[in-house]
């Protein structure tokens, strides 16, 4: 698609961005069939192709209303559009670019506002752990609607501190260590089994996600920044091998880095070799499978599980069928589960912004996820995992919650 952009967006590096990701969509419509707010809603503006013309508009300088923003909110940012796109249309870049514009040119009601500040700077603050565990503690006695944002506690466990010539920063991150623990101290204990130590810089936190998906791009290039300082002299000293992000949302955010920081002259360099380094935990042992065979033995055998893999792997990360691969190789037996490709209805602060999509996503996954009786369900995200929990009695855990079980170093 053709399009004139309008002088204030002119000659920017969006507007340049968003000209040539526009320039690449024919406007064939096959991303509307596999867009899960358009199957729901069956407006064409709540998918992919509609909101590519709403943001084509908006880069034209044409008048948009708040129902332009409205429809841009309901995308998930799932990129399921990406994967089906034979054109290869970078959508998730364009919808980013997208909320920025039209989060400047129109105003939003007071109480949306309030909460996406209150959302921004909650999730992202020190206060969030005391208060995740606060919220833990008396979790049985709080309302239906709040009990399912906290999900039980599960102690963590210990954290090993054994030495390694092999050698990797974890990330430090922000809401998945306050509330499930124990997925960054089960990723620790795997790691160290297969003789991997794992860092974590206390200076270092939130990747960015957060604020970068609620329209505050600057807020997002902050946390990467100060990321990128407290890993930097591990980098440059060839210390680590990888910076392993346990969180697929975090991961797709990091690997990002090297093009959200490319225009800044003092980052971009530091950026793409952050970027380049940054590893979902798939990518690292999925070559150690005939030793975690080995570790492993008989203790997964013939465990019926279901797999969710987030959008930010599959089709963020474009990780695809890695994980599903290393857990039927380890023994367990994974059950299928319709439509796999699609959201189930996380998606970052969505499922607080959208509760009503999102919980209808939701039910839709767990139906499928649940449809052959697995003994547990796994995913890869903390979002995912906490959102599916609170709608089934089925455990759902990171998958490397089930090996750090499995391997058996896990110590009360
Ligand atoms: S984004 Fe891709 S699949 Fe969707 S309308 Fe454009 S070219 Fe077609
Ligand atoms: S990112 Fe997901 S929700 Fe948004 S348009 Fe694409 S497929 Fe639809």
């Amino acid at each position: 698609m053709e399009t004139t952009l309008a002088p204030r967006y002119a000659n920017t590096p969006e507007g340049l961005t968003a000209q040539e990701i526009l320039r690449r969509c024919v406007h064939c419509g096959f991303c509307t069939a596999t867009c899960p707010t358009y199957q729901i809603l069956g407006d064409e503006r709540d998918g992919p192709r509609g909101r590519i013309y709403l943001i084509k508009q908006l880069a034209e300088g044409v008048e948009v209303t708040r129902e332009t923003q409205t429809h841009l909110d309901r995308c998930l940012t799932c990129r399921n559009c990406e994967t089906t796109c034979p054109s290869g249309v970078e959508y998730g870049k364009l919808v980013d670019i997208g909320r920025e514009w039209i989060e400047a040119r129109i105003a939003r009601p007071a109480g949306q506002r309030w909460i996406r500040q209150a959302l921004k700077a909650g999730l992202t603050s020190t206060w969030f752990g005391p208060a995740m565990r606060l919220g833990q503690l008396v979790r049985g006695l709080l309302p239906g609607v709040l009990r399912a944002k906290v999900p039980a506690y599960r102690a963590p466990g210990v954290i090993p501190v054994r030495a390694h010539s092999r050698r990797v920063i974890l990330l430090k991150g922000c809401v998945q260590p306050a509330m499930i623990p124990a997925i960054d101290a089960a990723t620790r204990r795997v790691l160290d089994a297969l003789e991997i130590e794992s860092v974590v810089h206390p200076e270092s936190g939130c990747c960015g996600a957060i604020r970068h998906h609620l329209a505050d791009a600057d807020g997002g290039l902050v946390d990467a920044r100060r990321n990128i300082d407290a890993w930097w002299p591990d980098v440059i000293a060839g210390r680590i091998e990888a910076i392993v992000v346990n969180a697929s949302g975090c991961g797709v955010m990091i690997k990002d880095y090297g093009h959200l920081l490319a225009h800044d002259p003092a980052y971009a360099e530091r950026a793409q070799r952050i970027s380049a380094l940054a590893k979902d935990p798939i990518e690292l042992l999925e070559s150690l499978t005939p030793e975690l065979k080995d570790r492993i033995g008989e203790a997964g055998r013939g465990e019926r599980v279901a797999f969710h893999p987030p959008c930010t792997l599959q089709h963020g990360q474009k990780i695809k069928g890695a994980v599903e691969r290393l857990l039927t190789a380890l023994g367990a037996t994974l059950v299928p589960v319709a439509d796999s490709h699609l959201c189930c209805g996380s998606a970052g602060t969505y499922s607080v912004l959208q509760p009503a999509l999102s919980g209808e996503l939701k039910q839709r996954k767990l139906s499928a996820l649940s449809h052959h009786q697995p003994a547990m369900i796994l995913s890869a995200n903390i979002g995912c995992i906490t959102h599916l929990q609170s709608g089934t009695e089925i455990p759902v855990r990171h998958w490397l919650e089930w090996l750090d079980e499995r391997l058996g170093v896990r110590q009360a």
